[in-house]
């Protein structure tokens, strides 16, 4: 009979144990040993689990030594497959990776309505679809994991969502009741940051990573854990104050943060200042190669109002990893170098402050990632950014 402790520690073992023949790609029983502490006997019975289950794979390695070939095991990729859904302005994006974390396929669907019951019925017909055409593999869709541009309360009701007006919204209940799924949802902040810990930064154990996009979010991730606070809500950083009766946000206050430093505030300076309605990054970038004086002022300003949050920043987390993501920081010249000149104070201190990799799909990718962390059951997960697939 197996005891609740026992349980426990085979469970716990199991984590260890996946996780680091993810990390390795492929390994062998022997070194799973050396890496985990774990016994042969314990490598030996618990893989030959994970085999029954199909969740990996054996390969005899070729090689021209002498000696027997080591057996290696790998992830099986192909076991199943996590759908990773946001849900933005606009457009919903769907991202359907394997367990490796490696994007099979992709799609976006232009949306001109924030109307709950047409968004639910949108989401029904797509993942229905990605059911049906993934039924055939051993697990199906292991999970999804929807981002929400908005605060997401630790029961994971949608609390409430600024740009769509919805308040108190089960849709975690509205999706699992249709689909013998398990789902989850997360705000879109920390699954940036999630995919950052998870696919880039993967010594990262206290990493920040703000997106400067419609505002301004910020994701926690600390000791491998999201940082959500008493609600849930922790992260809003986009309504501190840097500005005392600056201009008027419509969280109530004056003079939040992302009224100066989030880049629709800076693409409504740059249009006041051009007389021009639609920009884009385009003829952002044209003024910039151009040298326009009037819009290197306005993203000099930028990256002044960042810094300033920035630093604010890093003086209350002392962070290891800080990442920005902010495609008018991508196309400014050293951004980075000027913002770092920017954090000369001699207390504020971080390892590293760097652009996003990932970009703006941080989002899915990181929601695709947590559907699989949460399907294996693994205390963390370091997947590769540039290759998921172990090396044959
Ligand atoms: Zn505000």
């Amino acid at each position: 009979m197996i005891t609740g402790d026992a349980a426990y520690i085979k469970k716990i073992n199991r984590g260890l144990i996946i996780k680091e023949i993810i990390k390795e790609g492929m390994i062998s029983r022997a070194d799973l040993s050396k890496a985990t502490d774990l016994t042969r006997a314990t490598i030996s019975a618990q893989v030959a689990d994970l085999l029954d289950e199909d969740l990996i794979v054996e390969t005899q390695l070729e090689h021209n030594s002498v000696g027997r070939k080591p057996i290696m095991l790998s992830l099986n990729g192909q076991a199943g497959y996590a759908l990773g859904i946001d849900i933005d302005y606009g457009r919903i994006s769907f991202t359907l990776s394997n367990l490796l974390g490696c994007s099979v396929t992709s799609s976006i669907k232009e949306i001109n309505t924030t109307d709950y019951s047409e968004i639910l019925k949108l989401l029904y017909k797509t993942i229905k679809k990605y059911k049906a055409k993934y039924a055939d593999s051993r697990y199906g869709i292991v999970g999804i994991v929807i981002a929400i541009h908005g605060l997401v309360g630790k029961d994971e009701l949608i609390h409430f969502v600024p740009r769509f007006k919805w308040k108190d919204i089960n849709l975690k209940n509205d999706i699992e009741k249709e689909f013998e799924i398990d789902v989850h949802l997360e705000n879109n902040a920390n699954l940036s940051a999630f995919a950052e810990r998870i696919f880039v930064h993967h010594e990262a154990d206290n990493l920040l990573s703000a997106t400067f996009h419609s505002g301004i979010g910020l994701g926690m991730m600390m000791k491998n854990e999201f940082f959500r606070g008493h609600d849930g809500f922790a992260g809003e950083i986009g309504h501190m104050i840097v500005v005392p009766d600056g201009k008027q946000c419509n969280c109530g206050n004056k003079g939040c943060w992302e009224k100066y430093a989030s880049e629709s505030s800076i693409f409504e300076f740059l249009s006041q200042e051009k007389q021009i309605p639609n920009l884009t990054y385009e003829n952002i970038q044209r003024w910039i190669d151009e040298g326009d004086e009037a819009v290197h002022k306005i993203m000099e300003r930028f990256i002044y109002y960042l810094s300033i949050g920035l630093n604010n920043m890093i003086n209350m987390y002392n962070p290891d990893v800080l990442v920005l993501d902010s495609e008018l920081l991508r196309i400014y010249p050293d951004s980075i170098n000027k913002i770092r000149n920017n954090l000369t104070s001699s207390i504020s201190h971080y390892r590293e402050l760097t652009l996003s990799a990932i970009g703006k799909k941080s989002c899915v990718m990181g929601a695709c990632a947590l559907a699989i962390k949460n399907f294996l059951d693994v205390p963390i997960l370091n997947l590769s950014y540039e290759n998921s697939y172990p090396k044959k």
